[in-house]
């Protein structure tokens, strides 16, 4: 076994390693993948809504700007297999036409994830690799026969899928640093949250995350209310901060802005020219006399002529801001409260930030520093991506590199 890789976790890390080494060393055989599963890059599958977005197209300085929490780090791995080689990878060698689509992301022009792991696991195959399928590895000490090891566990987020964290034990077994996880990419709940709000698409929204009160991170885009919070694109954004403020005790809220192309001025102005155009008060509507109930039916109607909010929107705004009137009312369109109270956990956050740490890693090979023949790749490092392709891309370029040194190694044994 001197002569032969252990590469623990078929993930996307993991299967790339195992191409890339077994490539290397010209001889598959001499690579053995392990992986829990009865398929390899399960979590693949799930990915980008069944899509699997693969990797974004920006090139690297604006790449990096996406990645957490040392954006350096990545750049030699990037540099020895770009975004631009991952897509020639699978276009030209896998077969696998891709479709680039809005903000640059990447995804195989079927659009079925399925088609990018089942080409990866073909790969892996059709060259011999030696795969165990079902076969957890417990512990380092039971790899102590194989020349080299590539740790590509992955994260703990989406347990499910088989990345339940056993490579942070590994690393620590063989000394390593592995920094606080916690989940990224995730829903963040609000305190007494509406039920009128889950279901709700937000199309071209601001959000503004402060923590203890200070505004810390503004985005422009779309999100969705769901069962478990605010979630996705913007809201995932804002969510690795979030966590990481709510784990270490700090207030979190959530400022969403119903206008962001508005100024306050603007929306009084743009209220005042529907008022002439349709010939009616909208002070009159608002000040309706009588019951609550009429009142808040007036204020609901109001909304709605006015355009101001979409119709499923206009109840719980109505609920969160009891005290609506006329003057606050541009005011309030542009910041929506929202208390986060708790986030959805790693049973269902896209990503697990934090990890095995990067000082301990030597970023132009993937080497650990601490013990030779043992690589990391993959989310299992304490590096991760927003969503957009930055995962899979770091999972890729990562796990290429790892392949390639380690299968060096053993050849210089
Ligand atoms: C729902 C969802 C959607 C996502 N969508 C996207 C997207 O569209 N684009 C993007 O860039 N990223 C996306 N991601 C993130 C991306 O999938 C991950 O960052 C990526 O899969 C990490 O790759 P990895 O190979 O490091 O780890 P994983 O994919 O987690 O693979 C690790 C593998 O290791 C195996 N394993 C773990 N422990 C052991 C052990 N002890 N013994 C044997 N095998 C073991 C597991 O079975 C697993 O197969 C998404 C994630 C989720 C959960």
């Amino acid at each position: 076994m001197r002569d032969a890789l252990a590469i623990v976790g078929g993930g996307p890390a993991g299967m790339m390693a195992a191409i890339r080494a077994a490539e290397t060393l010209g001889d598959g055989r001499r690579v053995v993948l392990f992986d829990k599963n009865e398929r390899l890059g399960r979590k693949i599958y799930l990915t980008g809504k069944g899509r699997c977005n693969l990797t974004n197209r920006r090139p690297w300085e604006e790449f990096a700007a996406h990645l957490y929490p040392d954006k350096g780090f990545l750049r030699f791995a990037f540099r020895a297999f770009s975004n631009e080689a991952l897509i020639r990878f699978f276009e030209e060698e896998l077969g696998v036409p891709t479709v680039t689509q809005q903000g640059q992301r990447v995804y195989p022009a079927s659009l079925v994830a399925g088609d990018v792991a089942r080409a990866l696991e073909h790969r892996v195959q059709a060259l011999g690799v030696d795969v165990r399928y079902g076969s957890a590895v417990g512990s380092l000490d039971e790899l102590s026969d194989f020349g080299a090891v590539i740790i590509a566990t992955g994260g703990k987020s989406y347990p499910v899928t088989g990345s339940t964290g056993d490579g942070y034990r590994f690393a620590r077994e063989a000394g390593h640093t592995v920094t606080t996880v916690f989940p990224s990419e995730t829903a963040l709940l609000p305190k007494d949250y509406d039920p009128g709000l889950p279901g709700l698409e937000m199309k071209n929204v601001g959000l503004q995350l402060y923590i203890d009160r200070t505004l810390v991170e503004s985005e422009q885009g779309d999100f969705n209310f769901t069962n478990d919070g605010l979630e996705s694109g913007i809201a995932y954004h804002l969510s690795r901060r979030a966590v990481w403020a709510l784990y270490n005790g700090q207030r979190v809220d959530i400022v969403l802005d119903l206008k962001p192309a508005l100024s306050e001025e603007q929306l009084v102005n743009r209220m005042k020219r529907t008022e002439q155009a349709g010939g009616f008060r909208i002070r009159e509507h608002f000040s309706a006399s009588g019951t609550k109930t009429r009142a808040a039916e007036s204020v609901s109607s109001t909304l709605e002529v006015y355009r101001l909010l979409p119709k499923s929107l206009i109840a719980p705004f109505l609920r969160a801001n009891p005290d609506l009137t006329i003057e606050n009312l541009p005011e309030r369109l542009k910041h929506w409260t929202f208390r986060i109270v708790d986030y959805k956990g790693f049973e269902r956050a896209v990503v697990t930030a934090g990890g095995v740490s990067l000082k301990e890693i030597v970023p132009k090979t993937m080497a650990s520093r601490l013990r030779p023949g043992l690589y990391f790749c993959g989310e299992v490092l304490d590096l991760d991506g927003d969503t957009g392709g930055y995962n899979l891309q770091i999972a890729f370029s990562t796990g290429a590199l790892a392949g390639v040194n380690a299968a060096k190694y053993l050849l210089s044994l």
